[in-house]
């Protein structure tokens, strides 16, 4: 089986910094590190890691093939990754010497995938292979749509968190992953509880308080406790969590034997600086367990 992963690709520059920079203020910069980000690159990093078959949609800008170069190294099929004019999504990061951190994020080429390009990409899937999506992109409901026909699963990781999409691709999902924010938000904004949606599965990550997954087939709900580790930095915890967790469930494993191995994936992040360069791998897994 597979996985399609529509999603954002994004080129993270760092800047360290003695300070955050007031307004107005001119400061100088100690380090520059490049680094491939976004959900969606960061989640099909996870997923490869994890042993899948990854197929990223997406696109980038005139200046974004070192970012697809970065995707390929890593095992990720790129065919449908567009080459656009124009700019790259970005993140510019400072972050100061406590660790605190400003972000300007520009979504550039991710919020300008063309429908048919999307539909092509999703005509090369078998019935069982897996859509996943986050919400950095455009075109989550044409694809949920033509997924759902096509007979694969849906799994929407509904962040950056906008009720109104999840309400609109809802229809369309197999599972939804949501941290613990997006879920409170959630909830209040349809006025249900996450046992109560129509929607087969939902899992909520809960930081260091591990994750609980409803069956809202079964109607159960089952809480799984974190593997304990001492966080250094928990960037790329979630992303990590979704692209084991998709890669465990496209290789058959019991959605409890995913999710342990998408929580050990997770928690080895959190030990760790960095995103997607440092998402662990299954010897990284089988280490930490040893
Ligand atoms: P997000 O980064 O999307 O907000 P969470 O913070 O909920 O997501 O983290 C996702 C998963 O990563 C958690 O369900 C847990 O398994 C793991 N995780 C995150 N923080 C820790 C931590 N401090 N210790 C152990 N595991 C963690």
């Amino acid at each position: 089986m597979a996985i399609w992963n529509l999603g954002s690709i994004n080129i993270d520059v760092v800047y360290r910094l003695p300070h955050l920079p007031a307004p107005g203020e001119t400061l100088a910069a100690t380090k520059v590190t490049r680094g491939l980000g976004g959900k969606g690159a960061n989640m099909s990093v996870a997923a490869a890691r994890a042993a899948a078959r990854v197929a990223h949609i997406g696109a980038v800008g005139a200046d974004g093939g070192w970012a697809v170069d970065r995707l390929m190294e890593y095992g990720v099929d790129v065919r449908h990754v567009a080459r656009l004019s124009g700019e790259t999504g970005h993140a510019i990061i400072a972050v100061d010497d406590a660790g605190e951190n400003n972000i300007i994020l520009y979504s550039g080429a991710n919020r300008t995938l063309a429908d048919d390009m999307i539909a092509g990409a999703l005509s090369s899937a078998d019935h069982g292979d897996t859509l996943l999506m986050q919400n950095e992109t455009n075109g989550q409901t044409e694809a949920a749509k033509i997924a759902s026909q096509l007979g694969l699963k849906v799994v929407y990781a509904a962040a950056p968190f906008d009720a109104d999409s999840v309400r609109v691709v809802m229809p369309y999902l197999d599972m939804l992953v949501l941290n613990a924010v997006e879920a409170a938000q959630l909830s209040d904004s349809l006025g249900a509880e996450l046992g109560d949606l129509h929607i087969s599965q939902i899992v909520v990550t809960r930081g260091a308080d591990g994750c609980d997954h409803y069956d809202n087939i079964r109607k159960t709900k089952v809480h799984y406790p974190s593997v304990k580790v001492d966080p250094v930095d928990t960037t790329g915890a979630g992303d990590t969590f979704t692209g084991y967790l998709v890669a465990g469930l496209d290789r058959d494993l019991p959605t409890a034997q995913a999710i342990k191995l998408a929580m050990t994936a997770a928690a080895i992040m959190v030990t760790r600086h960095g995103t997607a360069d440092v998402i662990p791998d299954l010897k990284d897994i089988e280490d930490f367990k040893l």
